[in-house]
């Protein structure tokens, strides 16, 4: 989509540091790390948001859900936390699906 800061850098467009890649979801190095870990995991596919997953989505999200638990499993994270924001009110600044993996440190 046009505009949007994750299409472009999944098309290569802009520049990320990609710790993953397969044909659906890509995953990269949060710019602005809340924690020593904290990486993006994207769908490839322009979903907005949360509010966006349709029932043709389903297989999509549990394969995006298993390319975390696979990135936690080879950065040797035995705790994490996975957070999604949906909606502005919520935190959501950028407007294309992303879940954020952090980890690396002890949360409160
Ligand atoms: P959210 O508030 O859930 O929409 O999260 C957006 C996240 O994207 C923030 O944690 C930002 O630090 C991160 N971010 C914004 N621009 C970039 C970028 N160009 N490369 C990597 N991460 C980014
Ligand atoms: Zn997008």
């Amino acid at each position: 989509m046009e505009d949007c800061i994750f299409c472009k850098i999944i098309n290569k467009e802009i520049p990320a540091e990609f710790v993953y890649e397969d044909d659906q979801v890509v995953a990269f190095n949060d710019a602005n790390p809340y924690s020593p870990v904290h990486i993006l995991v994207v769908p490839r596919e322009h979903i907005s948001s949360m509010h966006d997953i349709t029932p043709e989505k389903k297989s999509l999200m549990g394969h995006l859900n298993w390319v975390i638990s696979e990135i936690a499993r080879e950065k040797n994270l035995e705790s994490y936390r996975v957070l999604v924001n949906c909606g502005a009110d919520a935190g959501q600044v950028i407007f294309h699906l992303h879940f954020h993996l952090l980890g690396g440190r002890k949360f409160k």
